[in-house]
């Protein structure tokens, strides 16, 4: 094998593994690791696809992202084909070459940023604004995005964002990078996950580096650091990630951070760094609501309903995935994706049917598996009432009011029908459930200690 060959296959290794952590496991299992890079001529990079049904879809779907990140591993590329072409033979590489270094091993430049030498991770072209679906889990969030994205004096520092899995972190500080580099081109912004900034910090100690580390990074207008929760326990990282943060505050530098949950409740991470973390702006994403995945179904629907207009739709097929999938945005995403290749695929309607046939496997690993049980164990102690109570007869404010909640989350959160929650709530009356889920439906919008009550108690159960 030459060695332009071999380099071509180490660079398209080293690409397919950000792919996997920007298009997710399952667009990568099915779209990605079936390619074969064929070869890059003239600025054109040509891959061979099994199909052509996936030749259409991953030019579709994947082109602008696989573009992005092969030009972002300074492949000579401007554009990219598929090829159709059954594949009989395995890559013409041994499995020990094609292994794809690790990213930690090769962080990758920024693409088109102007100051190309700094050391921060591909930026999702998706992961923009205009793409994020605001609604009332995600909106101050959203906010706090955009205003640090509007650039000017900076007025809370560090903006600090957390959440669950999937829920957007990575595509608001994405979409912040976005924009301030459209606002001012000439913008030094640095994104990076917490892992890539330990893995730069230990290969300057180890290459006696480490002037060069610490002006790089004290020189930039805005430091992102993604998933910061990976530097807890790492003691050497967290002193050096501290005093850059302290230079950068100092200067009056943009810092974006996220993780997966707050400040305080970070384990291992050092009190100086949580109380510096928390002087900024801090702002959490919550768990999607019914009316968030139905607004993100809707507009990404409507963007697969452009590309397949023969697609035909059957009404109650979105609302059904809101209703039923997790609130990992991703996990939504990913489920529709594979609905409208399916349904292209054998060329039928999506219908309610076909949604369940296809989906069978997400739609039962996100099957709420909360127990009423656990539900009345959990409100129990949140409003510190016994748990016979809550069960037992009494009317008292106190204790109906609680009871109420209960009886609440037991219908948004199981499965059980109205009669089976009363019967666990010490044989009620089916009516008197509802009119529970009444009262607290009322509540919710108009009391907002009960709307934080209901939040966090549902968080818990979820989590
Ligand atoms: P996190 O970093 O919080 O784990 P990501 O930012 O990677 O989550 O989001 C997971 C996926 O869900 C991405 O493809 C992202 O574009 C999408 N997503 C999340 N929230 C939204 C939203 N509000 N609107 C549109 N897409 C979203
Ligand atoms: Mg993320």
């Amino acid at each position: 094998m030459g060695r332009i060959e071999k380099m071509k296959n180490e660079t398209w290794g080293r690409v397919k593994e950000q792919l996997l952590e920007s298009v997710g496991r399952s667009n990568y299992a099915n779209w990605i690791e079936p390619l074969e890079l064929r070869k890059v001529d003239n600025g054109v990079a040509v891959f061979s696809v099994p199909t052509s049904f996936m030749a259409n879809w991953v030019s579709r779907n994947f082109a602008d992202t696989i573009l992005t990140h092969l030009k972002a591993a300074n492949a000579p590329a401007s554009r990219v084909e598929f090829k159709v072409e059954p594949h009989q033979s395995q890559p013409a590489v041994a499995p020990a070459e094609t292994a794809p270094a690790t990213s930690n091993q090769t962080p990758t430049l920024v693409h088109e940023a102007p100051a190309a030498d700094l050391p921060g991770a591909p930026l999702d072209p998706r992961f923009t604004f205009d793409n994020f679906v605001v609604g009332k889990p995600n909106e101050l969030a959203h906010a706090a995005a955009r205003r640090v994205a509007e650039g000017g004096p900076v007025t809370f520092n560090p903006l600090f964002l957390y959440g669950g899995v999937g829920l957007g972190k990575t595509h608001l500080m994405h979409a912040i990078a976005h924009e301030i580099r459209l606002r001012d081109p000439e913008a030094r912004v640095l994104y990076l996950s917490a892992e890539q900034f330990m893995y730069r910090f230990v290969q300057a100690l180890r290459d006696r580096q480490m002037i060069d580390f610490k002006q790089i990074f004290r020189s930039v207008d805005v430091l992102m650091v993604d998933d910061v929760q990976f530097i807890a326990g790492k003691d050497s990282t967290q002193e050096e990630f501290f005093h850059t943060f302290n230079a950068l505050v100092d200067q009056n530098k943009q810092i974006i951070i996220s993780a997966d949950r707050a400040p305080g409740e970070i384990q291992g991470l050092e009190d100086r760094i949580k109380s510096r973390l928390q002087c900024g702006l801090v702002v959490d994403l919550h768990p999607t609501d019914y009316e968030l995945r139905l607004g993100i179904l809707q507009t990404k629907a409507e963007g697969y309903r452009a590309q397949y207009p023969d697609l035909k739709f059957a009404d109650g097929v979105l609302e059904f995935l809101a209703h039923r999938i997790s609130t990992n945005v991703r996990v939504l995403e990913g489920a529709l994706m594979r609905l409208f290749a399916f349904a292209s695929l054998v060329g039928r309607e999506i219908t309610l049917d076909l949604t369940q046939e296809c989906l069978a496997d997400i739609l039962k690993a996100s099957e709420r598996k909360v127990t009423v049980e656990e539900i009345q164990r959990k409100v129990s102690e949140h409003y510190a009432i016994r748990l016979s109570d809550m069960i037992g007869p009494k009317r008292v404010r106190s204790i109906a009011r609680p009871r109420q909640v209960a009886m609440y989350l037991a219908k948004h959160m199981t499965t059980r029908s109205l009669p089976e929650i009363g019967r666990r709530f010490g044989g009620r009356d089916h009516t008197t459930v509802m009119h529970g889920v009444r009262r607290i439906e009322e509540l919710k919008a108009t009391d907002s200690q009960i709307a934080d009550d209901l939040e966090m108690l549902r968080r818990t159960l979820e989590a």
